[in-house]
């Protein structure tokens, strides 16, 4: 199992380089990824918050209800996003214990390379879309914390210095 990295730590923030070749190095990443993130009873996690810099995400698209539906996107992209939007609380296994409101396209449509090196293209709607679109920021190097108003990230202030602090100390 992985140790996740938290906010404050400079790999969330890094370049994530393009997975070239699906090798068993890959695989083998994916694997634990796999078993992190369901350890953590995370529903998503993209490879930067293991501290690995590459464009790899794992999602749980059954939400936590079994562990038979993983989707996992290698060099994953956002090609569309619709014009309607619904702002939710989110979380994430990088913000431990923080729920902040993100606004997010209600719809969008995905690009990505399947494990077995298959194209995938897809269109997501509703929470699915959400959390790819979580997903598909960490890749980027964005955060959710990058995503709410300048007030907000005042009121919160406190609780990413404690998570912060926390980063330093793992
Ligand atoms: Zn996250």
């Amino acid at each position: 199992m992985y140790k996740i990295v938290y906010y404050g730590d400079k790999r969330l923030v890094s370049d994530n380089e393009d997975v070239q070749e699906i090798d068993d190095g890959i695989r083998k990443i994916v694997k634990k990824m796999v078993r992190t993130m369901f350890k953590r009873n995370g529903i998503g996690l993209a490879a930067p918050q293991v501290g690995i810099n590459k464009r790899i995400v794992v999602i749980d698209t059954s939400f936590g209800e079994d562990r038979d539906h993983i989707l996992v996107l290698i060099n994953p992209q956002i090609t569309q996003k619709g014009q309607e939007t619904v702002v939710m609380e989110e979380g994430c296994l990088s913000f431990p214990e923080l729920y902040i409101p993100v606004e997010r396209s209600r719809s969008i449509s995905v690009k990505a390379v399947s494990l077995r090196g298959e194209e995938l293209q897809f269109e997501a709607t509703d929470y699915f879309a959400r959390v790819i679109q979580h997903e598909v920021d960490h890749v980027n190097g964005v955060l959710m914390i990058d995503r709410v108003s300048p007030e907000k990230r005042i009121e919160v202030s406190g609780e990413l210095a404690e998570i912060k602090k926390m980063a330093e100390t793992v």
